[in-house]
């Protein structure tokens, strides 16, 4: 596999801002990236750099081995995809398309049949004569696609694209992008806060946190081995419950610090009496009879979806729990629980660290 994209210890500061620090990452071409993280962890910087409309402070950014530092956003050969389409109102779909062809020197001709080309690919050949506000918002989204897919660039960038889409058109689209992608065999940069879009669309996760990444890796690599407490609680829906513990005499039990006498035997062999904290997460929770259980705990309140039931515990901290199915555990109610001993993650309380 060839790189496409590298970043080399990129940092940018907004004024005193420390807003991208060391950001090292090779993107491979033909992959489908999600950059994802809380609102202001430096996503939106990241992209902006790669696009060339923010000036890094240091490092390096290549784009298919060229240096791309001082290269101007329209001669770096990629495509941005906004969440707001930014289509030109007064155009029609097929003018939309061809428009930066146009501008390109390419015939007017050669642009059409282009266009139409593009528009077979993602199904608007029907609507090339229409005008924007005459479009839905998935079709103003596939234009948007469509003009950015037509000049044939070497990444396509995505910032928030979905967002302003209802849910059930959301999941659609989701699924219509990474087609697209895949067709193309194009590089895609997507840029989410929503980390099930980052984990079902992508094939490698950068999950960020105020200015870092703090994991990159497969989707499932970010849910099995967490590297710290942080990517824990943010990859997962419900998010992994978080209970602080006590490494017992053994070295192979905790000591839950959520009332009394909750103990889950660890298969590992952890230092005695090490304060750490239990990762468990809910869907991982199974219910089981009073003398099969590891923990015992409290009903507050169940939430009953049809195919899932999520049951919220009166403990504190609370703890989730998933249950496939329903259940006939009511509020008030004690129920009991155990998890496989392999699927308890550990950090260590100081430093949010897996252990
Ligand atoms: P969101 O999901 O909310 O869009 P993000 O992860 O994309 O967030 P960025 O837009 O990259 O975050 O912003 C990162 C940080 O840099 C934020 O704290 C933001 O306030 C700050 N920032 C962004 N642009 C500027 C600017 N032009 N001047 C000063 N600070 C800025």
């Amino acid at each position: 596999m060839t790189t496409q994209i590298e970043f080399n210890a990129v940092e940018k500061y907004y004024g005193r801002f420390h807003a991208l620090k060391n950001i090292s990452l090779e993107i491979e071409k033909g992959a489908f990236v999600a950059l994802v993280g809380p609102s202001g962890c430096g996503k939106s910087t990241l992209l902006r750099s790669l696009a060339g409309l923010e000036k890094i402070s240091s490092g390096e950014i290549k784009i298919a081995g060229e240096k791309m530092n001082h290269m101007p956003p329209r001669k770096r050969d990629i495509a941005m995809v906004f969440q707001s389409y930014a289509l030109y109102p007064h155009m029609s779909v097929e003018e939309n398309l061809t428009y930066s062809l146009r501008t390109h020197g390419v015939k007017k001709k050669d642009a059409q049949a282009k266009a139409r080309e593009v528009a077979d690919t993602t199904g608007l050949s029907n609507l090339l004569t229409r005008y924007p506000r005459e479009l839905s918002g998935g079709q103003r989204q596939r234009v948007a696609m469509s003009r950015a897919i037509i000049r044939d660039p070497k990444a396509f960038l995505f910032d928030e694209p979905l967002s302003n889409l209802d849910a059930a058109l959301r999941v659609h689209m989701r699924k219509e992008i990474r087609t697209l992608h895949d067709r193309l065999g194009a590089t895609s940069v997507y840029v989410t806060h929503d980390q099930i879009e980052a984990m079902t669309m992508a094939d490698r996760v950068v999950l960020m946190k105020e200015g870092r990444i703090e994991q990159e890796g497969a989707p499932l690599e970010l849910y099995d081995k967490p590297v710290n407490q942080f990517v824990a609680g943010f990859i997962g829906s419900p998010a992994m419950n978080f209970i602080p513990a006590t490494v017992g005499e053994d070295g192979q039990s905790l000591k839950l610090d959520i009332g009394e006498g909750q103990t889950l035997p660890y298969p590992g062999r952890l230092e005695a009496g090490k304060a750490v904290t239990v990762g468990l997460r809910p869907e991982h929770l199974m219910l089981v009879s009073k003398e099969e259980a590891q923990l015992s705990l409290k009903l507050r309140i169940g939430e009953a979806t049809g195919a899932t039931t999520y049951l919220f515990t009166d403990s504190d901290p609370e703890v989730a729990v998933v249950v496939n199915d329903r259940t006939t555990v009511t509020p008030g109610e004690t129920f009991h629980l155990r998890i496989d001993p392999e699927r308890i993650h550990l950090f260590d309380r100081e430093t949010g660290v897996r252990l």
